[in-house]
């Protein structure tokens, strides 16, 4: 469903994917020039009462008349404890552990056929090995990349994702080589640098019931709510539907 919804983004292929020029976070930041924001300010509790809603940080409490509440499931459920049936299942929903390593190299692969115009790549579940997907950044955007080179991301799979979650980088690195030889033969030994990066709670997973669990959410909240769930994992994991599901809350809200 999550594949067709893209391609329904995309006009089924005929429009481009885009990609933000500075990087995803760039988002993120953009917003944060626009409101009032604190930073290193963990919530420790969100309290729901019929008046409003009180939302404990470690030096402060703030009250407010209702509250988005943007986190990762888990950590929506650590704070918010007061959840009815329905919210309980949608803050339990789990994540898949996502690894990528980052490899640098000083060549690209721009004349090969078979790449032309291929921004992203997964890899069949029969052929599939240590990596399940790989992003070619030059055809995201070239300034990404020094002149001549480029840059893989390669994903490790889930499974081995969570096997590999506290393994030192070069094991990390040695662990995929093989299978990065056999997708991209040459790029190792063209190496300029790699980088691993780690996130114990990448991807929301999507088990089967959830979807139901979603549409019932939206159907049967209260216009009087106090706490309203957003984020990715209240939809689908991408940044468009993460807020999709933010300014549905916040509609929610304002409508009241
Ligand atoms: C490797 C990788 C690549 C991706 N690439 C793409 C891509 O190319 N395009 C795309 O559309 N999507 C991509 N995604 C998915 C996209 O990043 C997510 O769907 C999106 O970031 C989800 O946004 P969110 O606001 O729901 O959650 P998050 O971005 O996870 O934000 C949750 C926030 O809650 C904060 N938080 C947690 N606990 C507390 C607390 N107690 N108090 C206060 N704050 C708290 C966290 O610090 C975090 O900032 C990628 C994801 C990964 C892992």
């Amino acid at each position: 469903a999550c594949a067709l919804a893209v391609l329904a983004m995309t006009a089924n292929g005929r429009s481009k994917d885009l990609t933000l020029a500075r990087g995803n976070d760039s988002l993120p930041r953009a917003m944060a020039a626009r409101v009032e924001l604190k930073l290193e300010a963990p919530v420790q509790a969100v309290e729901a009462t019929p008046d409003g809603v009180t939302v404990r940080l470690p030096s402060e409490t703030v009250r407010a008349d209702a509250v988005v509440l943007a986190t990762t499931a888990s950590a929506a459920a650590r704070i918010y404890r007061a959840g009815d049936r329905i919210e309980r299942e949608l803050m339990a929903t789990p994540y898949g552990s996502v690894i990528k390593v980052g490899l640098a190299t000083k060549r690209d692969w721009s004349d090969d056929p078979g790449l032309r115009n291929v921004w992203a790549m997964m890899i069949p579940r029969g052929e599939r090995r240590q990596i399940v997907s790989v992003t070619i950044e030059s055809a995201k955007d070239p300034e990404r990349v020094l002149k001549g080179g480029e840059m893989l991301n390669l994903f490790v799979t889930p499974d081995n994702a969570e096997r590999m979650m506290d393994w030192p980088d070069e094991q990390v690195v040695s662990a995929v080589a093989a299978d990065v030889e056999r997708l991209f033969p040459g790029a190792l030994a063209a190496k300029q640098f790699t980088r691993v990066v780690r996130w114990r709670e990448g991807m929301p997973k999507s088990p089967v019931g959830r979807a139901r669990a979603l549409a019932e959410y939206r159907r049967t909240r209260p216009r009087d709510a106090r706490v309203w769930l957003a984020g990715d994992y209240m939809g689908m994991p991408w940044l468009e539907s993460a807020i999709e599901t933010g300014t549905w809350a916040a509609s929610r809200i304002v409508e009241g």
